[in-house]
C-alpha cells in the first residue's frame, strides 16, 4: 500500500426528513446565497423545505445554474457573491450545482487576474468561502470531496478544480429527493458512481485489500439495486443504499493508498465538451475500449472484479478478465445507456485526434495510474469508443 493522508472534514446529514434541519449547519449572522438549477426544485418541493428551513436568515437567490456548470453563468453568481456581500453558500442540487458552488467558493477568495486561471493553472483552493449542500441528484460524490468541473462554451473545455479548501461543510443527504428524478438521470448517476469506483480500483499493483473491499461492496451495491432504482415505484430502501453509495464512492476513502486511473473521466470530459453528451454516458463510452486497450497491465485486476463482484469462476485470468469487461458494457446497455460514440452523434470522425491533440496542447502526456498513456494511445482509445 502508498502511504497516504487522509482527512475528509465533510459533515454527512443523512435520511428523510432532515432538510428541515438546515438552519443548525449555517452560521447564525451568515448572509447565504442559495443557488440551483434549471428549476426542478421547485417542481419537487425541495426548494419549499429549504427556504422554510432558512427562514431566520438573509438569503439571496442564484438559480439557473446548467448541467455541466457554465463558467459565464457562475461568472454572474460571482458579481451577486460581491456586490451583496454574501458571507456563505448553499448549493441545493447535483453534481452540476455543487461543482458551480465550488468554483465560485474559491473565485470568491481569488485575487489574481481571472478566475479561468483557476481552472488553466491548476491552482489549489485552500480556504474557500465557507459552502453547504442539499443533495438532490446520488451521482458525482460532490457532496463529499472537494473536487470540481467547469465548463465554458465558449472555448468549448471542460476542466477540473480543487483543493483541501472546497470539502463542503456539510452536505444533507436525504433519500427521499431521489422520487422526482428522471430515469436518465438516475441511470446516468448509476453509470457515473460505478465508473468512479472503477477509476480507484482497476489499477495494478494489487495489495490494497481494505481498498479493493470496499469498492468491490460498493459495485455489488450498485449493481443490486439498480434495477429496483430504476423501476416506477419508489423504493426508500434502494434509494438509500444508492445515495450512499455514489458519497462513497468519491469522498476518497477507497483512493487512498492505491493508484488512481482517472483516463476515463479525462477523455469522457472531452466527450462532454465537444459534444454536450452527458457525463456518465461519456464514460460508459471510453470504459470497454480503456479496458480492451489496456489489458495487459489490467488483466489481473479485471480477473478479481471477475470473480469477486461478476462470480465468474471459470477460465484463464485472461478469459476472466475479457468477460468482465463484457459484463460492464452489458450493465451500461441494462440501464439503458450506450456505450458508443456513434450512438450519440454522426459527427464523430476526427473526435480522436482532436482530444489527442488537446491533450498535447495541454502537456497531459501521460495519463493513468502510471502516467503512461499518451496523447497517441489516448486516440486508439477514444477510436476503439466509435
Ligand atoms: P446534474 O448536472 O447536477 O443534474 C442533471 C439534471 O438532473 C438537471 O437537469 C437537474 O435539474 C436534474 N435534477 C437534479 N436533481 C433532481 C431531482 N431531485 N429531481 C428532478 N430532477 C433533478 O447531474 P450530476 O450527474 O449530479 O452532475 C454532473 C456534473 O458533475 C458534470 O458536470 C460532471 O462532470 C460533474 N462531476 C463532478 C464530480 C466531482 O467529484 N465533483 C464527479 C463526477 C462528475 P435542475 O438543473 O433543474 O436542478
Ligand atoms: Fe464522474
Amino acid at each position: 500500500m502508498n502511504n497516504f493522508n487522509f482527512k475528509n472534514p465533510t459533515k454527512i446529514i443523512f435520511g428523510k426528513g432532515e432538510i428541515e434541519n438546515l438552519a443548525n449547519e449555517i452560521p447564525e449572522n451568515a448572509k447565504v446565497l442559495l443557488l440551483y438549477g434549471g428549476g426542478s426544485i421547485k417542481k419537487n418541493g425541495i426548494y419549499n423545505k429549504v427556504t422554510a428551513a432558512l427562514n431566520n436568515f438573509e438569503v439571496v437567490e442564484f438559480g439557473g445554474i446548467p448541467a455541466n456548470p457554465e463558467y459565464a453563468v457562475l461568472m454572474e453568481a460571482l458579481k451577486v457573491i460581491k456586490t451583496e456581500n454574501i458571507t456563505y453558500l448553499l448549493a441545493v442540487g447535483g453534481g452540476s450545482v455543487i461543482d458551480g458552488t465550488k468554483f465560485l467558493s474559491a473565485a470568491a477568495v481569488y485575487n489574481g487576474d481571472t478566475p479561468w486561471d483557476i481552472l488553466t493553472q491548476n491552482i489549489r483552493t485552500e480556504k474557500g468561502m465557507p459552502f453547504g449542500t442539499v443533495l438532490t441528484l446520488p451521482a458525482t460524490g460532490s457532496e463529499m470531496n472537494s473536487g470540481a468541473v467547469i465548463t465554458r462554451e465558449e472555448t468549448k473545455e471542460k476542466l477540473a478544480m480543487g483543493g483541501p479548501g472546497l470539502f463542503p461543510e456539510f452536505s444533507i443527504l436525504d433519500p427521499e429527493v431521489i422520487k422526482s428524478i428522471p430515469k436518465r438521470q438516475l441511470a446516468n448517476g448509476l453509470a457515473d458512481s460505478f465508473t468512479h469506483v472503477l477509476e480507484q480500483y482497476m489499477t495494478y499493483p494489487i495489495d490494497a485489500k481494505i481498498q479493493d473491499r470496499f469498492a468491490e461492496g460498493i459495485l455489488q451495491t450498485l449493481i443490486e439495486i439498480a434495477p429496483t432504482i430504476l423501476n416506477e415505484e419508489f423504493d426508500y430502501k434502494a434509494a438509500s443504499n444508492f445515495m450512499w453509495s455514489c458519497t462513497m464512492a468519491l469522498n476518497g476513502l477507497i483512493q487512498k493508498g492505491v493508484p488512481t486511473d482517472w483516463a476515463v473521466h479525462a477523455m469522457g470530459h472531452e466527450l462532454t465538451a465537444l459534444y454536450g453528451i452527458d457525463h456518465a454516458r461519456t464514460l460508459a463510452i471510453i470504459t470497454e475500449s480503456h479496458y480492451k486497450y489496456n489489458f495487459e497491465s489490467k488483466k489481473e485486476k479485471l480477473a478479481q472484479y471477475a470473480e469477486r463482484v461478476w462470480n465468474i469462476t471459470e477460465g484463464s485470468i485472461d478469459d476472466k478478465a475479457y468477460e468482465a469487461i463484457e459484463k460492464t458494457t452489458e450493465f451500461f446497455k441494462s440501464i439503458g445507456i450506450n456505450t458508443k460514440l456513434s450512438e450519440y452523434t454522426s459527427d464523430y470522425e476526427g473526435t480522436a485526434e482532436e482530444i489527442a491533440k488537446r491533450f498535447t496542447n495541454r502537456g497531459w502526456l501521460g495519463l493513468g495510474e502510471h502516467q503512461s498513456l499518451s496523447p497517441e494511445k489516448v486516440e486508439k482509445i477514444v477510436k476503439m469508443a466509435y
